[in-house]
């Protein structure tokens, strides 16, 4: 059998993010977040929105805050950490002028910039200075804890950090075409809900496949106790979904996600492992039913980023 080199790309990916998980359980992981969360702040603001003050202009999203704490204080935390704390970088400003520089090349990472975790560093140039910045794109999300910036594989990975800091619990979520957000346990709803930081939304899993246009393929989620292939709950037309999904066929597919799962079952004690079971058993269950947009809202194009990159990207729901 000939192993394609996407196939062993996905294989090397989907045991790198499902370690990344069990970096949001540390305690001095969640210690670090804490110091940067104004949690009374964040707290106020959820229990504000279970009151119904939630000022979004989304009927269904209000409805849900209203009636869901876990899904309060996710949309807090989203707030805060889109409006107050993060920041997107398309590219970085120029040091000698202060103009936008434009992205260059990439570089290897420096040694101190690869103990900071930098998996890879891109160059961002001036075409008026000669200068060159380097933007590192850090993995370790304490690091992004402190850094503050990236784009949406930054801004997931710190989030998620958040979400299990402030006692939510929250897993990442990685979409095979290009994109990376969170999904947080609603033990009131009994189902994850769907949540992207850089778009500052909440429980519209269909905003990618109906809002920016995206034809999805493999879309896997990573928590500390569980792997899942999600990709049901994300698109309204899972056939056509599927037969995007070349790299591999289904079977092995399955295969490689059942044995991270199983990786992390077997650390669990038996009584969180049965309770684990029966929760993954019981999302295999939701995701069999048809995923309907039943938005009142339309769902919006893409909103983090520039309108050249989103263009570029296909994301600006216009290439249905
Ligand atoms: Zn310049």
């Amino acid at each position: 059998m000939v192993i394609s080199n996407e196939a062993k790309d996905l294989e090397n990916q989907l045991r790198s993010y499902s370690k990344r998980a069990d970096s949001y359980e540390k305690a001095e992981a969640q210690e670090a977040a804490l110091k940067v969360i104004p949690i009374l702040e964040v707290q106020e603001a959820a229990l504000g929105g279970l009151r119904g003050e939630l000022k979004d202009s989304d009927e269904e999203s209000r409805e849900l805050v209203g009636r869901c704490p876990e899904a309060a204080l996710t949309k807090s935390l989203l707030r805060w950490f889109k409006e107050d704390f993060f920041e997107w970088v398309d590219t970085l400003d120029c040091l000698g002028c202060g103009k936008k520089t434009h992205r260059t090349g990439a570089a290897e990472p420096e040694a101190y910039e690869r103990l900071k975790s930098a998996g890879r560093v891109e160059l961002h140039g001036c075409d008026d200075c000669a200068v060159v910045r380097r933007f590192p794109r850090y993995n370790d999300p304490v690091q992004l804890l402190a850094s503050r910036k990236g784009r949406c594989g930054e801004w997931a990975n710190c989030f998620t950090l958040c979400c299990c800091a402030v006692g939510l619990d929250a897993r990442l979520v990685v979409d095979w075409t290009d994109h990376v957000w969170t999904e947080v346990w609603s033990a009131k709803e009994e189902r994850w809900l769907h949540a992207d930081p850089c778009e500052n939304v909440i429980d519209k899993p269909l905003l990618y496949e109906k809002g920016w246009g995206k034809k999805l393929n493999y879309v896997a989620a990573f928590g500390q106790h569980g792997v899942s292939d999600v990709a049901r709950r994300y698109t309204a037309n899972y056939e056509e979904t599927l037969g995007r999904r070349s790299f591999f066929d289904e079977e092995r597919f399955a295969e490689l996600i059942a044995s991270a799962n199983m990786e992390k079952l077997n650390r669990l004690s038996r009584k969180n492992r049965d309770w684990e079971l029966l929760r993954q058993e019981r999302e295999r269950f939701e995701l069999l039913k048809e995923q309907n947009s039943s938005t009142k809202e339309r769902l919006r194009p893409r909103q983090s980023g520039a309108a050249d990159w989103i263009r570029e990207r296909g994301e600006d729901g216009l290439h249905p």
